[in-house]
């Protein structure tokens, strides 16, 4: 039987932010083995960067993090973690709002399956204002958000803004 204990921190990842990176180096000391897993919907089309540019930039900024990897996934974040012989999901704790979101979460994966157990981590202070869509409406008006997220990111975001001009 595999005893490592593994955590899934699953999310959309459009873009990953430094807030997403905080909660990710903490729970490499929580867990053997972390995947961040960028969990999408095929039929919903209505993200600001691909799956694999989205990948591109997780990959990049977890490349110094030892006992991390990054996958993608489109289905149940739940049968992933099954199929990874993973027993925890990893979220981040923001604002209460965020509460509202992922207690509904929480219960139904527990109605999916009882053994899969929900882990929470609060946001640092200085990151409780960080958001994909907060980055991606700073950086659009002009907002310098290069010490709100990893370099590949940021790269990105120029590029975005630049073929939207
Ligand atoms: P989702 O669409 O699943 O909410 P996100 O990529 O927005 O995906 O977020 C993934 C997880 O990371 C969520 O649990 C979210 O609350 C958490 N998170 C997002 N931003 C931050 C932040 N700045 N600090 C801590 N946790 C965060």
């Amino acid at each position: 039987m595999n005893k490592k204990r593994i955590g899934v921190y699953p999310g959309s990842f459009d873009p990953i932010t430094n807030g997403h990176l905080d909660i990710i180096k903490r729970a490499t000391k929580l867990f053997d083995e972390v995947i961040v897993l960028i969990a999408y919907n095929s039929l919903k089309t209505n993200n600001r960067f691909s799956v694999k540019e989205r990948e591109e930039m997780v990959k990049d900024a977890i490349k110094n993090l030892k006992n991390v990897r990054c996958e993608s996934y489109d289905g149940l974040t739940i049968n992933f973690a099954k199929m990874n012989n993973a027993k925890f999901l990893i979220r981040g704790l923001r604002v209460v709002s965020d509460f509202d979101y992922e207690w509904s979460l929480a219960a139904s994966n527990e109605f999916i399956d009882h053994d899969i157990e929900m882990v929470f981590l609060m946001a640092k202070k200085e990151n409780t204002f960080i958001s994909s869509s907060n980055i991606i409406e700073l950086s659009s008006m002009g907002v310098d958000v290069s010490k709100l997220v990893p370099k590949k990111v940021n790269e990105y975001l120029i590029k975005k803004n630049k073929n939207s001009d």
